[in-house]
């Protein structure tokens, strides 16, 4: 498929919008009331610090919604005034978090089911108006929903397209994708739909096998192996590993992704020398900086002397999970929850280890004199911060 072409036509179609709908003024009182914070305000006004008695919290400088997520979000809901009455749908969670996505079912906007990882479209008819979420969807879901007549709003973050604008540059040039992401990321499947020749690397290790075969020092039948569910059909390491661009999930680490594209560069230039580095090796310039930013605001947090640390985020949000990554590397009692609910007035926490299963803990806000740090992933609202936050208050007095 020339999914270029696709786009192009998808863009002209009057059952296609992209940016909103004139009515940012009236949704931004539900906005508000649902998402935003007054308590997070005085906590950034007093230096990201709160002293509640024996509870001292410190709060990261940067986290919480991203402006991709935030303008997600507020598209969702001015299409549901735009459309009151029609079926809507969303492809998936539009971001990952549990709250966002509760305030979107109330607000009767359906999510198309999924079974083994499969979304199932046959419930969505002619007419219906679906929102694609901040991380993009599949060229192929795009045009399904495009031959049914809907009414597609597509709320792709500009960085993820611009990101899909990098591989079908790629493409053009016959180089080969190589995507610094998650394969089963929806990102990142929606990316790998608009490359050509691609090859997903999850990270420096697995980059560096890459420029180790490029340079003959890999062996074919363990290369396909590794990689066999993370390239495009008929992927040939021996042919399609001459030309490389780099592009990446935005959620991944932004310096790692760096690193990756430098590895590349220094492998093709180390190859084919730098005459002709450009015919081989593509530069590119990709990154949304709000990942990075939160992690790097997390990083000073950790230098705190902290007793514990609570970071706030879907379970199935990439960028939440690398905080909580970062914190657990310090060594700190680290708890990830999804939902302030998971502090219960017993003094107990259900909470996600990283790479486990939900476990309940008991005795999680120790006696006496306490600091804790806080933050959240990029498609976390304040509110939900500031519910976490009222927890500890309320725990910090009982217990
Ligand atoms: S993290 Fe960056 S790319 Fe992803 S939605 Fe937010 S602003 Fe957009």
């Amino acid at each position: 498929m020339d999914t270029h072409a696709f786009k192009r036509s998808l863009h002209h179609s009057d059952r296609y919008n992209r940016r909103g709908f004139g009515r940012a003024d009236e949704v931004a009182g539900s906005l508000e009331q649902a998402y935003q914070s007054g308590l997070i305000g005085s906590i950034r006004d007093n230096g990201y610090r709160l002293n509640h008695g024996r509870l001292q919290v410190r709060l990261a400088k940067d986290f919480g919604f991203c402006w991709g997520v935030e303008r997600a979000v507020a598209m969702a809901y001015e299409t549901r005034r735009h459309y009151p009455g029609e079926r809507l749908w969303i492809t998936n969670e539009i971001i990952h978090n549990p709250s966002v996505n509760d305030h979107l079912r109330e607000m009767n906007v359906q999510f198309i089911p999924v079974e083994q990882g499969v979304k199932d479209f046959s419930g969505v008819t002619s007419g219906d108006v679906v929102i694609l979420p901040a991380f993009g969807a599949t060229v192929q879901e795009m045009q399904l929903l495009n031959e049914r007549g809907c009414h597609i709003v597509d709320t792709t973050c500009p960085w993820v397209s611009k990101v899909w604008n990098t591989v079908e540059k790629h493409k053009k040039q016959t180089f080969t994708s190589i995507i610094h992401g998650k394969v089963k990321h929806e990102e990142t499947l929606a990316t790998s739909s608009f490359a050509g020749t691609y090859l997903v690397v999850l990270d420096l290790e697995e980059a560096q096998i890459v420029a180790d075969y490029i340079l003959g020092k890999g062996d074919r039948n363990s290369f396909m192996a590794r990689f066999s569910k993370a390239c495009s059909p008929g992927f040939d390491p021996d042919q399609d590993l001459e030309k490389l661009g780099v592009a990446n999930q935005t959620t991944m680490l932004k310096r790692e992704t760096e690193e990756i594209g430098r590895l590349f560069e220094r492998t093709m230039l180390s190859k084919f020398g730098p005459t002709h580095l450009n015919e081989h090796f593509l530069a590119f310039n990709t990154i949304c900086d709000a990942t990075q930013e939160r992690q790097d605001a997390m990083f000073s947090l950790v230098d705190e002397p902290l007793d514990l640390m609570v970071v706030i985020g879907g379970y199935n949000s990439s960028n939440t999970t690398h905080l909580q990554e970062i914190a657990i590397n310090r060594g700190i009692r680290s708890f990830h929850i999804d939902t302030p609910e998971r502090i219960s007035a017993d003094n107990s926490i259900e909470h996600k280890p990283l790479g486990q299963e939900l476990i309940r803990e008991q005795n999680f806000l120790p006696s006496g004199a306490i600091t804790v740090g806080i933050t959240s992933g990029a498609s976390t609202p304040d509110r939900v911060v500031e519910h976490v936050i009222q927890q500890l208050m309320t725990l910090s007095e009982k217990n």
